[in-house]
């Protein structure tokens, strides 16, 4: 799931500055999750930037709606305020949430609350960790099932870099080595030869330089031209 963190409180109130109507519009998906950008908190928002602008002196009015996800067009129409009738919208949402909820709303700013931080697994109570950064070209195959590219400070595709100390990354002492987790998974699994192999350098294509990635499921496609024809 996409994990995300709220902004701080400052920085929220200063994006409002020119607004007089805000809608704050919380998300179901991801972000209520990882308790960040759900209906609760966007109520929590919501009356801490009342009591704010009342504190100094602010002429905003603040109003809260929640929809089931702000990245998926079906949902738009259970939504009960229209954001259109709105000087601003602060979105709780991710910034996938938030970019296409500007796309269906051009004429409205959406105003992104959260920072939006990896794609994590939920580790432990109210904890998550990062597991894979959308790189495109997956290579866990190879890597006993452990992400380089997220979770190696150098995204290498070879390691280790030679920094390993005492099992920690040179770069972050707090931070597993990530190549070392490799290669004792790749033991494990009797599977050094893959460790032995040196890969080619990664094709940052299929991440990056290309602009937007789209991806169109075919038979998705079919499926939904059927029923609106059924
Ligand atoms: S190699 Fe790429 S796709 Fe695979 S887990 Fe890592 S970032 Fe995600
Ligand atoms: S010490 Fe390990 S995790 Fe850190 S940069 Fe080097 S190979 Fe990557």
């Amino acid at each position: 799931m996409i994990v995300a963190e709220r902004k701080p409180f400052d920085e929220i109130l200063e994006m409002l500055a020119p607004q007089k109507r805000v809608l704050v519009l919380a998300c179901g998906g991801c972000v209520t999750v990882c308790l960040t950008g759900g209906e609760k908190q966007a109520d929590e928002l919501a009356s801490q930037l009342r009591l704010a602008a009342r504190q100094k002196g602010m002429d905003l009015t603040i109003e809260s709606d929640s929809i089931t996800r702000q990245c998926d067009r079906e949902f738009i129409e259970n939504l009960k305020a229209d954001p259109g009738q709105y000087d601003a919208v602060l979105s709780m949402a991710c910034g996938v949430g938030v970019g296409f909820m500007s796309e269906l709303y051009p004429e409205t700013p959406f105003l992104p609350t959260l920072n939006t931080t990896f794609y994590g697994a939920n580790t432990a109570p109210g904890a998550w960790a990062e597991y894979c950064r959308g790189c495109g070209d997956c290579v866990l195959a190879w890597t006993g099932g452990i992400c380089p590219v997220a979770r190696c400070s150098k995204s290498l595709i070879n390691g280790t870099c030679g920094g390993t100390n005492d099992g920690k990354c040179e770069v972050d002492q707090e931070m597993d080595c990530a190549w070392l987790l490799i290669y004792k998974r790749l033991k494990e699994l009797g599977r050094l030869d893959e460790y032995r192999k040196i890969r080619p350098p990664r094709d940052h294509r299929t991440d990056r330089g290309r602009g937007v990635r789209r991806l169109v499921h075919e038979e998705m496609v079919e499926l939904e031209e059927e029923e609106s024809q059924a």
